[in-house]
């Protein structure tokens, strides 16, 4: 038992302990931090000799009815509470990667830009944060068309943000969306999505590159055919010596929920029996094969590994290492 005396002592010598030798003087004061921030939202790690960047794009809420099309809402809360996550919204992660091989920097997507919820949109202060400029992106690949994909592709006011960047897109996604006919017959609720494509791409449209499924896209990254959450979504394959990781883009949204239950089907899976399918061999082949995953939707820094799980899988966050 501590008495208030020994407290005392102990106080003092700790006290001591921990005066500031006069060299730290000297030391540069640290930056102000602001109280109600996270450190930049920014993750390195190694895949062979490559370096791959996380920049994060901070997160959308939204409400959990009617957000998985073949769930019940009970078994919904219960995969939320075995994660320890709120019942009331679910809180959804955006996160895009940049490859750097040797200086020159590929994106694999771009995240909201200035369209997206007033809680996303923080993927230039992290981007830059990580000592990158964007003028020096050599490469842009697109997984989807989905809007918080591709905004931070062009702003609102039309301005592309890598004006000196080539842009690579999934041929099948490029077909599909290109399509007036497909536009024309579109369901209302839809047509926002198409026109959201022509605003991004329409003035670039004639130097977008596509690119199809199992080619190498860029030096390092060969595309997956990952249909279903999209008509071309597309998965990466990222390699270099022994270093292998599977960009899963939007196979899953929230692992909490998809990677547990492969079954479940997001509304945006537009094709939701083909993407259950894409979801359960992809998410198959990286278990058996323990390759390291990426996830757009998953928690920052959105990379880790996956283990069979019952009758699902489990999503394993990597540790987080100074040591990179
Ligand atoms: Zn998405």
């Amino acid at each position: 038992m501590l008495d208030r005396r020994s407290l005392l002592v102990s106080a003092a010598a700790a006290g001591s302990a921990m005066a500031v030798p006069a060299s730290a003087q000297t030391l540069p004061a640290a930056a102000p931090v602001e109280p109600d921030r996270q450190a930049p939202g920014f993750y390195r790690y190694r895949v062979g000799d490559l370096m791959i960047t996380a920049v994060n794009d901070g997160v959308a809420r939204r409400p959990l009815d009617g957000f998985i099309r073949n769930a019940q809402i009970d078994d919904v809360h219960g995969a939320l509470d075995a994660a320890f996550l709120p019942r009331d919204s679910l809180t959804i992660p955006f996160t895009t990667l940049v490859i750097d091989r040797g200086g020159k920097l590929t994106l694999i997507d771009t995240g909201n830009g200035d369209s997206g919820a007033p809680t996303s949109g923080l993927w230039m202060t992290n981007f830059r944060a990580a000592g990158f400029d964007p003028a020096a992106v050599e490469t842009v690949v697109i997984s989807h068309f989905h809007g918080d994909h591709i905004n931070g592709l062009r702003l609102k006011d039309g301005t592309a943000v890598f004006p000196g960047a080539e842009v690579l897109v999934p041929e099948a996604e490029w077909a599909f969306w290109m399509d007036d006919a497909r536009m024309a017959a579109a369901p209302d609720g839809m047509k926002g999505a198409f026109q959201n494509v022509r605003r991004v791409f329409g003035p670039i449209a004639g130097d977008v590159k596509r690119f199809k499924a199992d080619s190498e896209v860029v030096p390092n990254v060969t595309a997956v055919a990952a249909y279903g959450h999209t008509p071309g979504h597309t998965a990466f394959a990222v390699t270099a010596g022994d270093g292998r990781l599977m960009v899963m883009s939007d196979t899953t949204n929230h692992p909490a929920l998809f990677v547990r239950n492969p079954e479940w089907q997001a509304i945006f899976d537009m094709d939701g029996d083909m993407a259950r399918e894409t979801r359960k061999r992809l998410l198959d082949m990286v278990a058996s094969e323990k390759m390291q995953v990426a996830f757009y939707h998953a928690p920052f820094p959105a990379t880790g590994h996956i283990a069979r799980d019952g009758d699902g899988f489990a999503f394993v966050p990597v540790a987080w290492s100074p040591i990179i």
